[in-house]
């Protein structure tokens, strides 16, 4: 059996894994790379034979999973592809939007190769595609006789985990994903009965959490800052990932203001994207995923503003209201995205204002740069337009979707793999497992995959 990395570079980006059983060709998702354009963005699918891929799943909706799959579905059309229902949806609603900026990135940037697929390919596709509940065995090829599993990842709605097993071999690959509850779902449900072979995301590798963190004392600094800026008369921005972390903040907010630690009749505007995630994620309430509060509805309870609509097709910008919470994607403030926009546009240079982040950015990305910098430094925040000087407050929380490098290296320790490879990290990060692992548990061989190089697994 052979496990080889198709990602262009070992970092986090176009995520996505080859397993050869001798008799079987299955592929472990299929992203793009979020900091990369055109085909640089995409996965090594050109170092597979056409027509030779059994099946593929794809672990969960967040585009450095999921942003190429059209691509391998035209090289590998007899290809099954697998999903979890809720990954499925949120999937193709980002794929969708995804064509979108695709579009508007081949018009003002001059991208001539995109957008890489079409709406049209995306509904072919989608007709095609099989989901599978979690902890229930299935064929990936039964011809073959290779099964897999999935477990609920706790990253994000409808993210999974999954167990491969072939001749006599087990595989488990995590995808993303998080141990610990967040406010709108449950931590992983993982097994832990050992594993030949462990393929284990490494995000938070290089970053320890403080060892007097705890979450409770995190989301009241969280509310408290937000108070603060609105009694003062500023808004509030929140950079967020339109899948994930936007309903995770906007149940901590639906919380804060029922506790009283925010005016119960905060303005909360939320954008287009965010806007349709969200309605899925209502749409898998009611016992249909492990989610914290069933019964909970983030639109209907909330009462949330959609900050933007669309007049003569072309979207209105939102402007920054003071007393007013904003939520908005993308999450790295990307350029040409509506957070990216928003803050360009009179927010970063208004000291009543205060910009808070909650989860991961890369040190490359607007959202970086910004993290980065000292108060009154002018940012460049799209190339296209003027730098903006930071006034606002800023301030950075730890609300990831990723488990701790402890927690992985707990769950590491716990199934004791043959062979682990390192993979979903920077260089520090996994390397840092690597470390580790020599130490505490010299039995397994801990590999940081080279791309496009095949690995044996016996
Ligand atoms: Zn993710
Ligand atoms: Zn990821």
């Amino acid at each position: 059996m052979l496990f080889r990395s198709l990602c262009p570079a070992p970092e986090i980006g176009a995520n996505s894994y080859l397993l050869d059983t001798g008799n079987s060709r299955i592929v472990l998702d299929a992203g793009m790379h979020p900091k990369r354009e055109g085909l640089d963005a995409t996965p090594r699918f050109h170092e597979i034979e056409d027509g030779s891929i059994d099946a593929a799943i794809v672990t969960h909706s967040h585009l450095d999973h999921i942003g190429t799959l059209p691509l391998l579905a035209h090289r590998q059309p007899q290809a099954k592809l697998f999903f979890s229902p809720a990954a499925a949806e949120l999937g193709f609603a980002m794929l969708h939007n995804s064509v979108n900026v695709m579009q508007s990135k081949r018009d003002e940037l001059g991208i001539d190769v995109y957008p890489l697929f079409s709406h049209r390919e995306l509904d072919e596709i989608e007709n095609t595609i099989e989901t599978r509940p979690n902890e229930t065995p299935f064929f990936l090829d039964s011809q073959a006789g290779v099964q897999a599993t999935f477990h609920d990842a706790g990253h994000v709605l409808g993210s999974v985990g999954v167990t491969i097993e072939a001749n006599d071999h087990r595989l488990l690959y995590t995808g993303d994903v998080n141990f610990e509850p967040s406010t709108l779902i449950k931590g992983a449900n993982f097994p832990e009965d050992p594993v030949d072979t462990l393929v284990i995301e490494t995000t938070r590798g290089d970053s320890p959490r403080p060892p007097d963190y705890t979450r409770e004392a995190e989301e009241y600094r969280f509310a408290e800052t937000m108070a603060k800026t609105l009694k003062r008369g500023g808004a509030v921005l929140v950079p967020v990932f339109a899948v994930g972390k936007t309903q995770e903040v906007l149940t901590m907010i639906h919380r804060f203001k029922r506790e009283g630690l925010l005016p119960a009749r905060t303005p909360v505007v939320i954008g287009g994207l965010s806007t349709k995630m969200t309605v899925i994620y209502d749409r898998f309430g009611n016992g249909a995923t492990r989610r914290s509060d069933d019964d909970f509805r983030i639109l209907s309870d909330m009462d949330l503003k959609a900050g933007s609509r669309r007049r003569n097709r072309k979207r209105t910008a939102i402007v920054p209201e003071p007393g007013t919470i904003y939520c908005l994607s993308s999450g790295m403030m990307t350029e040409k995205t509506v957070s990216n926009g928003f803050a360009r546009a009179g927010f970063l240079e208004n000291r009543k204002n205060s910009l808070l982040f909650v989860g991961y950015a890369d040190p490359d990305s607007p959202a970086g740069h910004i993290r980065a910098a000292k108060a009154e430094e002018r940012i460049v925040l799209d190339s296209s337009h003027p730098p903006v000087p930071l006034r606002a407050q800023m301030e950075v929380f730890d609300f990831s979707g990723h488990a701790t490098r402890d927690d992985l290296l707990d769950y590491i320790l716990k199934v004791k793999p043959k062979r682990t490879f390192l993979v979903h990290g920077d260089p520090a990060a996994s390397e840092w497992f690597r470390n580790e692992l020599a130490r505490l548990l010299p039995s397994t061989e801990a590999i940081i995959p080279e791309p496009g190089r095949d690995y044996e697994l016996s």
